[in-house]
């Protein structure tokens, strides 16, 4: 790996950041918070939150098993991935690579920050060929990004190609992890220690059942913390979903519960959609959705709106000529799914 301060861009490297009243002031309790401009009144919504989520980082922690000092909060993981960008990429001129199809976030943030995307075809079945990727790589390439597992394909990327990409690229490399709790696959968050350029992210949208409350996490070495946290708006995660996040975190056994009606109804999906004439081929999935080749997927995108079932049509993305990727709902609207496509005719 190149030095930290080798990879950043050297305005945020010196950048001195915005020393907010909530940081100034560390303690919890004082007779008199004078400091900030805030109304003393309307109490608890008066105040800032914590700028840096302490309580909130230290049950989240424990639940996944790392260090506070090595994990960011965001307003999404989205607001992570933008974070990359703009700590490390120098608009005009430094590069990010990515594999295609993947997840979308990855090149609008790219685009937004006038950084040039390079993306590298997956193969025919999905998995990843490291030195494919590698050979995208150039030297003003700063973030590598990886998903497992991967949107829309579904399937997680094999162990052995993600870490010759941490061994052999000598920038930041991003496994976004979104998808992770459906899958049984051991966190890349645990690797952090013997990969000092791993990002690893996460989020509460997915398996925590909270996509409305806009969390989501980054797990990596204090240092790239550091940073996050110099960039990032001070007070990017508020007060109300702090506090909602740490109730849901109470649920682990809801949302353990939920993951496997999840996985129980996703067999099903799958087993029956593999009986439709107008499904040619379902991909295999580790993920809450799956991929599924339809004989004219734009067609029968349309029929099932029509029929007010809403699918994601992926036919125009790489490698996924004539599919819909599908959410795995309750067993209602799979059935809803199900009985519409059972009636559908060429
Ligand atoms: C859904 C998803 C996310 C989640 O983004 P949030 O901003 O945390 O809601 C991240 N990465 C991938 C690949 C996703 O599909």
């Amino acid at each position: 790996m190149k030095s930290l301060e080798q990879l950043v861009r050297p305005n945020i490297w010196s950048l001195s950041p915005y020393r907010c009243a909530r940081n100034e002031y560390e303690g919890k309790d004082a007779r008199a918070f004078l400091d900030a401009n805030e109304n003393p009144f309307n109490r608890p919504l008066n105040r800032y939150p914590d700028p840096l989520q302490r309580d909130l980082k230290e049950v989240i922690a424990q639940i996944k098993d790392v260090d506070p000092q090595n994990i960011f909060l965001g307003n999404g993981s989205d607001e992570a991935i933008d974070l990359c960008y703009r700590i490390f990429c120098i608009p005009g001129k430094d590069n990010a690579v990515s594999i295609a199809p993947s997840y979308g976030m990855y090149k609008v943030c790219a685009d937004i920050n006038n950084v040039e995307f390079r993306s590298v075809e997956l193969e025919e079945d999905f998995s990843l060929n490291a030195e494919n990727l590698l050979r995208a790589v150039s030297g003003t390439t700063k973030l590598i990004f990886l998903c497992t597992p991967n949107n829309p394909s579904g399937n997680c990327l094999a162990d052995e190609e993600i870490e010759k990409i941490l061994t052999n690229f000598d920038g930041i490399v991003i496994v976004d992890e979104a998808y992770n709790d459906f899958a049984f696959h051991e966190s890349y968050r645990h690797k952090l220690d013997v990969f000092p350029n791993l990002i690893v992210l996460n989020t509460m949208s997915k398996a925590w059942g909270c996509a409305a409350i806009r969390l989501g996490m980054a797990f990596a070495s204090k240092p790239i913390i550091d940073l996050f946290n110099k960039v990032k708006y001070p007070y990017n995660v508020n007060l109300l979903t702090q506090e909602k996040a740490l109730d849901m975190l109470k649920r682990a056994s809801d949302v353990e519960r939920w993951v496997n009606m999840i996985l129980s109804e996703r067999e099903t999906l799958m087993d029956a959609f593999n009986y439709l004439p107008c499904c040619e081929k379902v991909y295999p999935t580790d993920a809450n959705f799956f991929l599924a080749k339809m004989t004219d997927a734009t067609k029968i995108y349309d029929y099932l709106v029509n029929c007010s079932v809403i699918t994601r049509l992926r036919s125009n993305q790489p490698l996924c000529r004539n599919c819909i990727r599908i959410t795995i709902g309750t067993p209602e609207e799979n059935n809803a799914i199900l009985a519409a496509l059972r009636k559908y005719k060429d």
